[in-house]
């Protein structure tokens, strides 16, 4: 039998390149999906190749359903059957007040971080369900702390599309626990990597980690191990479940 596939959206950066390293080692195939920073994605899938892992990478905009469809049919085309999804795929923007806020912008959010995982699982399901003929496999989203705080005076509209991801991700689990897959979430707190430029302040994390119970932001390595711990046989018997990686807060 050939390496389970595992798809990470939003692999080619940050957290997902992380998992995305760390899953090749384990011996997984790893499907690595971004959106538009094709550099940033080959050049990993160069480094996992010349470790003697086996990667690929693909573009897709996870909150486009025809490029989803066409994601997971070229994912299965190119490297076999689906095993496991990490739906890692995830935007903010601009620091600003909800007053401040245009539909627009909220679209935007909703579509990548709630639209996008849920296509994502939609598709993922229809391979991997044994209720259509599927092996089973586990599914893990990536969520964040900020489901639990709001984000007040940052991105509400970001919070509000992380707390929707824990929803899916409780409902989810139980709808699809007789099907032979398993759904977890890990719940990231301050981590470093580019994101934080995308809300106006690359040095968020240093200014931030004075709230943190360990007084330090997360690397992104730290999370991908908790992503990979609930992929494994180890957590055979975990669905439903919210990991927060958050240094105590
Ligand atoms: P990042 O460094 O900004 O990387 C984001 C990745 O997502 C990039 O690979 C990007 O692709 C991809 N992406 C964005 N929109 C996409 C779309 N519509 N379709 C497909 N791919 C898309 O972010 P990160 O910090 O690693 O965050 C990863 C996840 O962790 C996100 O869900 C985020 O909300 C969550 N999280 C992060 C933190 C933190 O402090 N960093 C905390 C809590 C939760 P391109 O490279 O092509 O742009």
């Amino acid at each position: 039998m050939g390496a389970p596939v595992l798809l990470i959206t939003g692999g080619g950066r940050g957290i997902g390149a992380a998992t995305a390293r760390l899953a090749a080692a384990r011996g997984y195939a790893v499907a690595i999906n971004y959106r538009s920073d094709a550099t940033a994605a080959s050049t990993l899938v160069d480094q996992i190749r010349a470790e003697g892992g086996n990667a690929a990478a693909f573009a897709a905009d996870v909150g486009d359903e025809a490029e989803v469809v066409g994601l997971f049919q070229a994912v299965e085309r190119t490297l076999g059957p689906l095993a496991a999804l990490v739906n890692n795929a995830g935007v903010l923007e601009t620091q600003m007040r909800v007053e401040a806020m245009d539909a627009a912008r909220m679209r935007r959010i909703l579509a990548t971080n709630v639209v996008g995982p849920l296509l994502c699982c939609r598709e993922a399901i229809r391979r991997m369900s044994t209720r259509h003929g599927g092996q089973g496999g586990a599914i893990v989203n990536v969520s964040s702390v900020a489901a639990r705080t709001g984000s007040p005076g940052e991105y509400v509209d970001y919070a509000a599309s992380k707390g929707a991801v824990d929803t899916l991700t409780i409902g989810l689990a139980q709808e699809v626990a007789a099907d032979g897959i398993r759904v977890n979430a890990v719940r990231p707190g301050f981590i470093h990597t580019d994101m934080h430029a995308s809300g106006g302040e690359p040095d968020r994390v240093e200014r931030v980690k004075a709230f943190v119970p360990m007084k330090r932001g997360g690397q992104p390595g730290e999370v991908a191990n908790a992503i990979l711990w609930l992929l494994s046989a180890e957590a055979g018997y975990c669905s439903g479940a919210i990991v927060d990686v958050a240094g105590g807060r």
